[in-house]
C-alpha cells in the first residue's frame, strides 16, 4: 500500500520520537500497535503501510542492551546483591527487570521502526541478503 500522506517526510529524529511514542513514524497520530507489540497493518491516520518494516530481532536486542548494561551491571555493583540469599536476590531484582523490559520493548520497538522508516529499510529490502546469489542475475 503507498503512503496517501502528503506532508513533509520527517526528519531521522522526528520519526524516532513518534515511534517511541507509538504513534505512526510518518504522520505521528495514527496508532502504531493494534496489540502490546503487534504492528498495524496500515495507519489509521494517514494509511502508510507499517507492516513494511522488518523490526525482527532488533528491538530485543536493544532492549537487552540497555535492561542489562543500565540496570543488572549497576546492580552488581552494591554488596547487598553478593552477600543476601539467592533467592532473596532473585526475587527482588527478577520483578524490576521484568517488569523494565516489558516497558521498554513497546518503546523501543517504536523507536527502531521509527528509525527504519527514516532510513527508507523495507521488508523486501531483506530478500538482497538472503537471496541466493545465483538468483540475483538480471532480469530479461
Ligand atoms: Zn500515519
Amino acid at each position: 500500500m503507498q503512503s496517501m500522506n502528503t506532508s513533509p517526510r520527517p526528519g531521522f529524529l522526528a520519526a524516532l520520537t513518534r515511534g517511541f511514542k507509538g504513534h505512526c513514524p510518518a504522520c505521528g497520530e495514527g496508532k502504531l500497535y493494534w496489540r502490546y507489540l503487534k504492528v498495524e497493518p496500515a495507519c489509521g491516520a494517514c494509511g502508510h503501510d507499517l507492516a513494511q518494516y522488518p523490526a525482527d530481532d532488533g528491538p530485543a536486542y536493544f532492549t537487552i542492551l540497555i535492561v542489562g548494561h543500565l540496570i543488572v551491571a549497576p546492580l552488581l555493583l552494591f554488596p547487598f546483591i553478593w552477600q543476601a540469599p539467592v533467592v532473596l536476590v532473585l526475587v527482588s531484582t527478577l520483578l524490576p527487570l521484568t517488569v523494565a523490559t516489558l516497558v521498554l520493548l513497546p518503546l523501543i520497538k517504536g523507536a527502531f521502526i521509527g528509525a527504519l522508516y527514516a532510513l527508507r529499510i523495507k521488508a523486501q529490502d531483506g530478500a538482497l541478503h538472503t537471496a541466493d546469489p545465483a538468483d540475483r542475475s538480471p532480469q530479461p
